[in-house]
């Protein structure tokens, strides 16, 4: 970028900025939190990274495989400083808080390292980058919370967004890095909360997705329990609220309160998110879960009494060290006992700093990806059954808009369906606004997508 550019360190011109965020949506909040802070009198927002004076790569770093993806994304857009606009590579996130003091040998091609925490310093360093023209790295500890003062500027939907309620995690699973990168639990501000999204609702937002690392910890870090049951009874006083979604649960923190809140609260989305991570004894011990497999079917036979309508998501690891065929055995009859709606899979990361990357019996690439496979497939066939059973049921989907695959039709989310992560529901007759919530019909179903007719709009 020319030096005429600007004088004594004052920008002339509006500088665009484009972002890409990877991970989690815990990650993609800390992302709009740096665009709020970029001053819209000196910062525009561009959706294309070729147009870009200043690109940022928020990174996640927690498995090898989003390692990979993050380093890859750096790099390809890399290429905008040759034959693009950019002329600041700005990289955040989880890989250089993990990484602080290697990153910049490793990744000459980049201008300004900063961490998960550093938003509010974001513009100086900036300024300061264009000035100097050296490269910097600047993380700080990592230890940010926002709250509802904390300026925000939306990248989802409209009518759906994502509130963190906590950050960090004191779990220490013992395959985990999380604790690491994000420090121990930080819970917020129950007032803060109910502002945001009060402010959020206001703006036209219907679904509101709550996440933290794990959300039942919520304010445990302040010795409290029962804190978000009480969150939610006031959260759903929110007129203009329609649906409040729950990701990210520990399974041994489900009370009987929260499972009443959402048996008898309409707002509360029928739809539960809890990471099991395995279900063979030996193998919940060793990942250090406070679960067995004894306690996982008596949450599931609880939760099922109180919200028989439920839709149960979960995650399991394969390839932790010492899986045995036996201990896989395990985890795969029990998901073919169908107890669940939705099960992503991962492979064992091995992660330098936990417990478990020192652990023996590590196990070969070659069987992880064949219980993966194995497990996906068992799911996969769940997942259709289940689906086929919804078929001729009215539910009610949220309008997302024209479809991805034909402008033909329009396509939403069921109750069912989280953002991001779930499949679709295609509409084949019957007209409504995006973000809105409409009554539908299923007339046929996939693996993970839903068809059907809206009923009533
Ligand atoms: S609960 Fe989740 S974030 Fe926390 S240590 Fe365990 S796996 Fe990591």
């Amino acid at each position: 970028m020319p030096r005429s550019f600007f004088v004594k360190g004052i920008i002339l011109k509006q500088l665009k900025v484009a972002l890409v965020s990877l991970g989690c949506p815990k990650n993609l909040v800390d992302a709009e939190i740096m665009l709020g802070h970029l001053p819209d009198d000196r910062y525009t927002i561009t959706t294309d990274e070729s147009l870009a004076d200043i690109i940022i790569v928020n990174t996640c770093s927690f498995i090898s495989d989003a390692r990979e993806e993050s380093v890859d994304t750096i790099l390809s857009v890399a290429d905008h400083k040759i034959s693009g606009h950019c002329s600041l590579l700005i990289v955040s996130g989880c890989l250089p808080q993990r990484y602080r003091d290697e990153l910049s040998k490793e990744l000459p091609e980049v201008d300004l390292f900063i961490g998960t925490g550093d938003a509010g310093r974001l513009a100086t360093l900036i300024e300061q980058c264009l000035v100097d023209r050296t490269p910097l790295t600047d993380i700080g500890k990592g230890d940010f919370l926002y709250d509802h003062t904390t300026p925000r500027l939306r990248s989802s939907p409209f009518y759906s967004t994502y509130v963190k309620i906590a950050e960090g995690c004191s779990n220490h699973c013992s395959y985990c890095v999380i604790p690491e990168i994000r420090g121990a639990l930080r819970s917020r501000e129950i007032a803060s909360i109910v502002d945001e999204v009060r402010a959020l609702t206001r703006a036209g937002v219907k679904e509101i997705n709550l996440i933290a690392q794990d959300i039942t910890a919520f304010r445990r870090d302040f010795g409290e329990t029962g804190a978000l049951e009480k969150l939610l009874r006031e959260l759903v006083q929110i007129e203009e609220l329609a649906w409040l979604r729950l990701l990210y649960a520990y399974p041994d923190h489900i009370s009987d309160e929260l499972l009443e809140l959402m048996a008898t609260e309409d707002k509360i989305c029928a739809y539960l998110d809890i990471p099991l991570q395995h279900f063979a004894d030996e193998i919940l011990l060793q990942m250090n879960r406070r679960v067995d497999q004894a306690a996982i079917r008596k949450l599931i036979a609880r939760i099922r009494q109180a919200v028989p309508d439920i839709t149960l998501r979960t995650s399991f690891i394969v390839g932790f060290p010492g899986e045995t065929d036996d201990h896989f055995r395990q985890l795969l009859d029990f998901v073919k006992e169908g107890h669940l709606e939705r099960v992503g899979v991962f492979r064992y990361s091995r992660e330098e700093g936990t417990p478990a990357a020192l652990f023996a019996d590590q196990i070969t690439d070659i069987v992880k990806n064949r219980r993966y496979h194995q497990l996906m497939k068992a799911q996969g066939r769940i997942s259709f059954r289940k689906n086929r059973g919804l078929i001729n049921r009215v539910e009610p989907v949220l309008i997302e808009g024209l479809s991805d695959e034909t402008d033909l039709l329009l396509q939403g989310r069921s109750i069912r369906q989280a953002p991001d992560i779930d499949g679709k529901v295609y509409v084949t007759a019957g007209n409504a606004e995006v973000g809105q919530i409409v009554n539908l019909r299923i007339t046929d179903s996939s693996e993970y997508d839903l068809v059907g007719e809206i009923v009533e709009a």
